[in-house]
């Protein structure tokens, strides 16, 4: 037992996470399953990307090279499982980071932060004929962690495009209450059902594997969210309904 006490610590030391020190072993042994439950699904996602690209090198290599049509399709196949596997790797490591102390507090204008993000998915927007509003004061400068913030903000307008439905209607809205920063994402698209709504916040947990395969979702990007929000001190709140749409709010306090 001391060697699996030795494990876990090391195993979490090493996500960059560093937890009390516990002697009660069914806390260790729970702590254990939900690393070897990450590492599993670490495995998975990696494996589909990598066993992709190996195919279709092989094939390449095999001769299919030759015909500059099957060259061309190939490799575009091989760059989207490339793209994959960096922005999986990129999260991966977002969600393991020792995040509380690295990062120093700065003055953010929100506005600007929004625009900027909606601006780097405007080929997808434009391609879903979505209209995307942002609402919000446009001097307000709040006092956060922007290593934190983006992803939050990042990760509920990723998913809000994903999910919309096309010539859906996307509100980004947020204001300053008291110390706290109210910040908001609504869609009018698919929904959640009640049952789904708390495990879509757990790591690699997705409603629709398939659907969020395809659009290149990995299941983390709402335990960031979560994640990120309680490093700083809030919350993250869902209200959705399924055929309706989802609202995420997130109440962060200035620091
Ligand atoms: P993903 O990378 O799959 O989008 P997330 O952690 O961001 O992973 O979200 C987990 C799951 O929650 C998604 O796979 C999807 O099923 C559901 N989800 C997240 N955001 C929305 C949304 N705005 N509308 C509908 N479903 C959503």
């Amino acid at each position: 037992s001391q060697r699996l006490l030795d494990v876990t610590i090391r195993a979490f030391k090493d996500s960059g996470r560093i937890f009390g020190v516990t002697y009660d072993m069914t806390r260790i042994a729970q702590l254990e399953k939900l690393q070897n439950d990450f590492v599993g699904n670490v495995s998975h996602e990696l494996k589909t990307p990598i066993t992709s690209l190996i195919g279709f090198t092989e094939t390449l290599l095999d001769g299919a090279k030759d015909d500059p049509q099957t060259l061309e399709s190939f490799l575009k196949i091989m760059q989207k499982d490339a793209y994959r596997l960096q922005s999986l790797v990129q999260e991966i490591i977002q969600t393991s980071k020792n995040t509380d102390v690295n990062y120093v507090t700065t003055s953010v204008n929100v506005a600007d932060l929004a625009n900027k993000i909606v601006d780097d998915y405007a080929a997808v927007i434009q391609e879903k004929h979505l209209n995307v509003i942002i609402t919000g004061p446009e001097e307000l400068v709040f006092n956060t962690k922007i290593e934190l913030f983006k992803p939050i903000c990042k990760n509920l307008i990723e998913n809000a495009i994903h999910y919309a439905s096309s010539e859906g209607k996307i509100d980004i809205t947020f204001y300053q209450e008291n110390d706290h920063l109210i910040f908001s994402v609504q869609d009018d698209g698919i929904g959640i059902k009640q049952q789904e709504q708390e495990r879509i916040f757990e790591r690699f947990y997705r409603v629709d594997k398939a659907r969020s395969r395809n659009s290149g979702g990995n299941g983390l990007g709402l335990a960031i969210v979560k994640d990120y929000s309680e490093i700083l001190g809030g919350k993250v709140q869902i209200d959705s309904y399924p055929g309706v749409g989802s609202t995420f709010t997130v109440t962060l306090p200035s620091l």
